[in-house]
């Protein structure tokens, strides 16, 4: 079950399209995975339409508005091919949710990391470095913080990280005030998609030699 979900505020400012891209895209696809966050949206879109009708009826000469929108020509015949839906690792099929499919064909293939963590990267331009991470069961990224953000989605599984328990459609935002140190004891591991905008910082113990090599995770 869906415990964790974007603030009101975060989904506002989605609405009204004043979050950063990378933010906007998980928000996106947890919506598409969130019935609650659905309805949401819905209730602020009409909130911020009768507003803005409001204010602008006199300039604005909807029927004629609404007739243009309406002669637009239907999008016939489109449809995602099937294989754009899923990513596979290890002859899994994940599915993925709505806004992520079209980044199937941008996602490199699934490397080994450390410690049963399996990363695949995913090029979103300029928007920030993006990877799926698969964490196998007993899988665990070493205790870290973060020089920036951290965003991630559960997309198919559980995980822990000491501060919260985590499950599928679970949307999570660190910064440089959480340390976690995520792990999934599932015996079906856990698949997460994740967009860092800097690289993480080891905290604890031997992890800490990894920080040379945080880019792997970046
Ligand atoms: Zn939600």
């Amino acid at each position: 079950m869906i415990s964790f979900h974007p603030t009101q505020l975060q989904l506002i400012e989605f609405v009204e399209g004043n979050c950063t891209p990378a933010m906007a895209l998980v928000i996106s696809a947890h919506t598409d995975m969130c019935p609650l966050c659905q309805k949401h949206i819905n209730v602020i879109e009409a909130r911020i339409a009768e507003s803005a009708i409001e204010s602008d009826v006199s300039e604005c000469d909807f029927g004629n508005m609404l007739s243009e929108i309406t002669l637009l020509p239907a999008a016939d015949g489109f449809s995602i091919p099937r294989e754009d839906q899923t990513i596979e690792l290890d002859g899994r099929q994940f599915k993925l949710p709505r806004a992520l499919r079209k980044y199937v064909n941008k996602t490199g293939n699934f490397s080994h990391l450390l410690g049963n963590l399996w990363q695949a990267p995913v090029d979103l331009g300029p928007m920030g470095k993006a990877n799926f991470i698969y964490m196998q069961k007993n899988g665990r990224v070493p205790e870290h913080t973060h020089k920036g953000t951290e965003l991630t989605l559960v997309i198919d599984g559980e995980f822990s990280d000491g501060i919260s328990n985590y499950d599928t459609g679970d949307f999570i935002l660190m910064d440089n005030t959480n340390v976690h140190a995520p792990y999934s004891e599932a015996s079906e591991g856990c698949l997460v998609f994740s967009i860092v905008d800097a690289p993480l910082h080891f905290t604890s113990g031997v992890a800490r030699l990894l920080n040379p090599f945080s880019h792997l995770f970046f």
